[in-house]
């Protein structure tokens, strides 16, 4: 079973070699990123912005953070990835489109499965519709100058390792999907329909099936990784899930984005890719990395077990290795660290005299 060495490794900036395939003579290409004012989008858009990209926004703020995006240049519209007005005006003249917007986790999925449906397989449907016209309208245009030439914008899904559901780890691109939760088959679906429209008009599309993230801008998550923070903060304890031996692949959200760059500026298309680290880390072993990080004297306590709990959960990354020149740079000691730092100083910039310092993150 691999495991993640525990080592200090140095943190992977947010930031990409050399760029090796930007269309237009250099100049600043356009990406659309849906949910971008989210944990993920968060980062990608400032990674983005690092390369030189134009990015607009759309975002209904249900889950993220309008300040999340303070001060940075970007377009940002308010509007729901159900509106195809709004979709359709949001494509308009970009070359790419990342489509993190979404109902993200399984729990909201078993809620309300029919909202799950509705924003994670109507939205990308509603989105693929968009790039539809955008690439006829690029075609109609092909004759003259054109922002994004006849191929129509370009579409990096964010899927996830639910759509695979439960196997026998590692996950990976080979095996056959047996979601078993409605999130999960919000995002096969998701996948299947990004094939179609590739199959069926042509449109370039990614789907990248995302292990475990955590990093910075994830104070309104409920991931593993965003609770042992909070926890830590408010009640100076960590709480595991039973008894903490079940495994997860948690990739940095920095090494993350750089897959998702290299996804969009690559020439495949039509194709799924496990983007985690392919190392299985115990709950029990973040936590105790998570302590070492805030140099925290903290008490561990063993909850009650999780109703359907997958015990065990890794992914292959050997074809986006092989395919993308993509490889994870962060140790999970590094990434922690790098998050811890972001929830300090969000908490001191929130309130600089601390006195409410743990209230900054009771929401
Ligand atoms: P997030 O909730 O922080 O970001 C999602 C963003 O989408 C939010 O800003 C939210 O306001 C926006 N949004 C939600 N519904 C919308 C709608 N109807 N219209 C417009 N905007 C809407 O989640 P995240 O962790 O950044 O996840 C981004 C993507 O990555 C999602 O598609 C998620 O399913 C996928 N993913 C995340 C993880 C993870 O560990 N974080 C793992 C696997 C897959």
């Amino acid at each position: 079973m691999p495991r993640r060495p525990r080592g200090q490794g140095a943190i992977a900036p947010v930031t990409m070699p050399a760029h090796t395939s930007q269309p237009g003579g250099g100049s600043a290409r356009c990406v659309l990123i849906t949910g971008g004012a989210g944990f993920i989008g968060a980062s990608l858009v400032r990674l983005l912005l690092e390369r030189g990209y134009g990015v607009t926004v759309l975002d209904n703020l249900s889950a993220g953070r309008r300040d999340y995006l303070d001060g940075l240049p970007v377009k940002f519209i308010a509007g729901d990835i159900l509106d195809s007005d709004a979709v359709g005006h949001a494509v308009a003249g970009n070359e790419a489109v990342v489509h993190l917007a979404a109902q993200t986790g399984v729990p909201g999925s078993l809620a309300d499965p029919r909202r799950d449906c509705e924003v994670n397989v109507l939205g990308t449907l509603t989105l693929l519709e968009a790039c539809r016209v955008e690439k006829a309208k690029a075609g109609r245009s092909s004759n003259g100058p054109s922002s994004h030439g006849p191929r129509g914008p370009r579409l990096i899904f964010a899927s996830s390792n639910a759509a695979l559901g439960r196997q026998t780890p590692p996950a990976s691109e080979d095996k056959a999907p047996l979601p078993v939760s409605p999130y999960g088959a919000s995002k096969l679906a998701g996948e299947a329909y990004c094939l179609a429209y590739q199959g069926s008009w042509g449109l370039e599309t990614i789907a990248l099936r995302f292990g475990n993230v955590y990093g910075p801008f994830c104070r309104h998550k409920n991931s593993v990784v965003a609770q042992f923070f909070k926890d830590i903060l408010t009640q100076g304890r960590i709480t595991l899930d039973g008894d903490g031996e079940q495994t997860r692949d948690f990739i940095y959200v920095g090494d993350l984005c750089r897959a998702i760059l290299l996804a969009l500026e690559s020439c495949i298309s039509g194709e799924v890719f496990q983007i985690a680290t392919g190392v299985e880390t115990s709950i029990r072993e973040l936590a105790l990395t998570a302590q070492q990080v805030t140099t925290r004297k903290l008490e561990l306590f063993r909850g009650p077990a999780r109703p359907g709990d997958v015990r065990r959960n890794y992914s292959s990354i050997a074809k986006a290795r092989a395919a993308l020149g993509w490889e994870p740079e962060t140790s999970l000691a590094a990434g922690l660290r790098a998050t811890w730092n972001w929830y300090q100083a969000s908490a001191a910039a929130t309130d600089p005299c601390g006195d409410s310092f743990a209230a900054a993150f009771r929401n």
